[in-house]
């Protein structure tokens, strides 16, 4: 068998070429990195979730309207995508405050926004992927602004089919990343979703217990983070029940000591 070549590694992604021109091969890996890569380990079994959760999500989006890079998983790590030119910005949602907005605002974990909101970052980790406004991103021609218009107006769309996908499952989606990119046809481009959305890059917190389901397991050292992918897969009803036992249903309590700051919800 050919080695297939490889065109980018990213810090949990490696793209190779894929079998036809136009397509792109995303294979998933175990490694997590925070704080801009100062942190670095690996949750065991992420990559395979984080393949069949963005599968999961992708394909509901699709049927929902919103174009996606997806085309279909091809085995436990990997999927086949459109390749798309990555546009470098971020595109943060936010439901509740958390993470850096809280820092940067003064806020208290766990408020929610009196309405939901979207921010930008440019993609640039020597610069820590800093905060953008739409003026800066016009400014450097980063996207213009048909571009800017699509990606917010399905970031909005995205945000309310998600907020409904997690509820339904007992789960708050506090906030997410959205990567887009370009798809070229001839001398004109059009805005498709791609990356993945996976609990690498949403807060999840468990509607009842205020348990973090998410990265942040990870960034803030609180473990079971590799349980707490598992248990968003399972409730996605993406995991055959022997992977956790007939019937049973993950405790996470013996971490909850160690989380900060989230009193469990009565
Ligand atoms: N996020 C991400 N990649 C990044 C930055 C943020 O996936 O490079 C996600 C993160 O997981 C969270 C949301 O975007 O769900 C908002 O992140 P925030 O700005 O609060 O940054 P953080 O606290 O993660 O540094």
């Amino acid at each position: 068998m050919t080695r297939r070549r490889q065109i980018y590694e990213g810090k949990a992604k490696i793209l190779y070429e894929g079998p036809e021109p136009g397509t792109i091969i995303q294979y998933f890996k175990d490694d997590a990195t925070a704080f801009n890569a100062e942190k670095k380990g690996t949750i065991n079994g992420k990559g395979v979730i984080n393949n069949r959760i963005s599968e999961h999500v992708f394909t509901r989006l699709s049927h929902i309207g919103i174009p996606t890079h997806f085309i279909r998983r091809l085995n436990m790590r990997e999927q086949l995508v459109r390749q798309v030119e990555i546009i470098p910005i971020e595109v943060i949602v936010r439901n509740v405050a958390a993470g850096s907005i809280c820092k940067r605002l003064g806020l208290e974990e766990g408020e929610p926004l009196p309405h939901t909101l979207i921010e930008y970052c440019f993609k640039d980790d020597a610069l820590g992927d800093p905060l953008v406004s739409e003026e800066h991103i016009a400014c450097f021609n980063w996207a213009s602004l048909e571009e800017m218009q699509d990606m917010s107006s399905m970031a909005i769309r995205i945000n309310d089919f998600m907020c409904g996908m997690f509820a339904a499952i007992d789960i708050r989606l506090v906030d997410f990343k959205l990567e887009f990119g370009r798809l070229f046809d001839g001398d004109f481009s059009r805005v498709i979703l791609a990356d993945e959305i996976s609990p690498d890059g949403c807060r999840l917190w468990d509607m009842k217990s205020g348990e973090k389901l998410d990265k942040d397991r990870f960034r803030r050292d609180l473990g079971g983070e590799e349980d707490a992918y598992r248990e968003v897969a399972r409730r996605l009803g993406l995991m055959q029940e022997e992977d956790n036992g007939p019937g049973e249903v993950l405790d996470l309590s013996s971490h909850r000591s160690r989380l900060r700051g989230m009193p469990p919800k009565k």
